[in-house]
């Protein structure tokens, strides 16, 4: 039955909403456990982009939730239907949770072709249209650990009309409902939990309806959908979190959609989020940056200006103080990171980040990394994706850190200075100046 196992256990409640726990019973043995604030491991099909199953055990702390997105897996049901054995088996995913969600965070998908029975997602080969009941057949396939029911998440435009965004809180709901039934009498799917998916754009009273009436189903968690970068700036984002949060029970986990970035995930984590999706890393690494801010708290912030003055000049400046947004281009540079196709790193010899001790750092330089890039080799992606992705692991470590410490104001002092540093500097075609 959904809702039975999963367990989120909190050991601190900052200022009545940021959160740090352990969430417990993950898996279908209930074996696994993540901590909160955390992030899931992004995939393609399972895998980490770039990285095989090897290399990806080279690093530490890996998120013990597995990411996988229904619109990659749903044009291979047929495959998975005949192979019977589950997409983790199928995959060789060994020691992981699969948590499948319906559209892949890092893509765009393109508005319109929802109608009041059915969602659109869109694979490799193009779209494809789902009603609940296929939509529950490929969940019956795919037996993941956990997965998000079917949402009507068109709404994230700013545009969008209270009447439509009315309409897809009722549609959501509605399929939860659908969803829950199927669910309920399906042997594949026993001991399989569902998330209820939050609604309603940027409308605070439909915000708080979507979320009393989707906890009042017997939900294990909640996906607030909507919020993702670029749709909306972070006053107002934080403004309809704290109220979604107001109608949500403490002891069910919330995982935000599409937020990444690390002052908005911060911003987030203290309206009370427990949960983000990993695909930051990702990227950051198809660009071709190699994420640089620095979190450590045991710094002084004065010390952090210094610490930051050597790599001020090759940031992005699309971030804005208070970690505003200007459009929802999620392919553009951040101020967290490098540019390592930049001319100026040809002979830089340091690591990608001075004292990180993934096997990149350790064991290359930025200038090998440039050369890589340059010359578009299959390595280049390879390693930034192991320093990607451990950076941002050990952000989420320190995040909680924080938290069990109270330092969360100089952790995001540190992001306030590295935004408000690299916001004088423009991006150029050929590379970066000042501005
Ligand atoms: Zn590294």
């Amino acid at each position: 039955m959904a809702g039975s196992r999963i367990k989120l256990e909190l050991s601190r409640v900052v200022q009545g909403e940021s959160r740090l726990g352990v969430l417990k019973g993950l898996g279908r043995t209930g074996q696994h456990c993540l901590e909160v604030p955390g992030c899931l491991l992004y995939s393609h099909l399972g895998t980490v982009p770039h990285l095989t199953q090897d290399t990806l055990h080279t690093l530490k702390n890996i998120p013990a939730v597995t990411q996988v997105t229904l619109s990659s897996v749903a044009e291979h049901q047929e495959v998975l239907q005949e192979f019977k054995g589950g997409f983790k088996k199928f995959a060789g995913l060994h020691d992981t949770v699969v948590y499948c969600s319906l559209h892949d965070p890092a893509a765009l998908c393109p508005p319109g072709y929802t109608t009041n029975k059915t969602v659109s997602v869109w694979g490799s080969g193009g779209r494809i249209e789902l009603t609940v009941a296929k939509f529950m057949a490929i969940q019956k396939t795919i037996q993941p650990d956990w997965y998000q029911s079917m949402a009507d998440g068109e709404t994230w435009q700013s545009n969008t009309s209270r009447k439509r965004l009315r309409k897809s809180v009722d549609r959501t709901l509605a399929h939860l409902d659908e969803c829950l039934t199927i669910h309920q009498n399906s042997q594949d799917l026993q001991g399989v939990e569902v998330f209820g998916v939050v609604e309603g754009g940027d409308i605070l009273e439909e915000r708080a309806r979507s979320a009393r009436e989707t906890a009042k189903r017997p939900v294990a968690g909640f996906c607030l959908d909507g919020f993702q970068t670029g749709s909306m700036d972070q006053t107002l984002r934080t403004q309809l979190i704290k109220a979604i949060a107001k109608e949500l029970p403490e002891d069910k986990p919330r995982l935000l959609q599409g937020v990444g970035r690390p002052d908005e995930v911060l911003a987030c984590v203290e309206a009370g989020v427990d949960l983000f999706e990993g695909f930051f890393p990702f990227q950051v690494t198809e660009r071709g940056c190699a994420l640089s801010f620095s979190f450590d708290i045991s710094l002084d912030p004065e010390r952090a200006v210094l610490e930051l003055n050597d790599d001020e000049t090759c940031r992005a400046g699309e971030g804005q103080p208070n970690g505003e947004v200007t459009d929802g281009d999620q392919t553009q540079m951040t101020s967290f990171e490098i540019n390592l196709k930049d001319k100026r790193y040809h002979d830089d010899f340091r690591p990608l980040v001075e004292g990180c001790g993934c096997y990149c750092c350790v064991n290359h330089q930025r200038a090998y990394l440039h050369h890589l890039l340059v010359t578009n080799e299959l390595l280049a992606g390879v390693l930034l994706m192991i320093h990607n992705t451990a950076h941002y692991i050990g952000f989420f470590s320190t995040l909680r850190e924080a938290l069990a410490n109270d330092k969360l104001d100089l952790l995001k002092r540190r992001q306030v200075i590295l935004i408000a540093t690299s916001f004088s500097v423009t991006v150029t075609p050929d590379g970066f100046e000042s501005a």
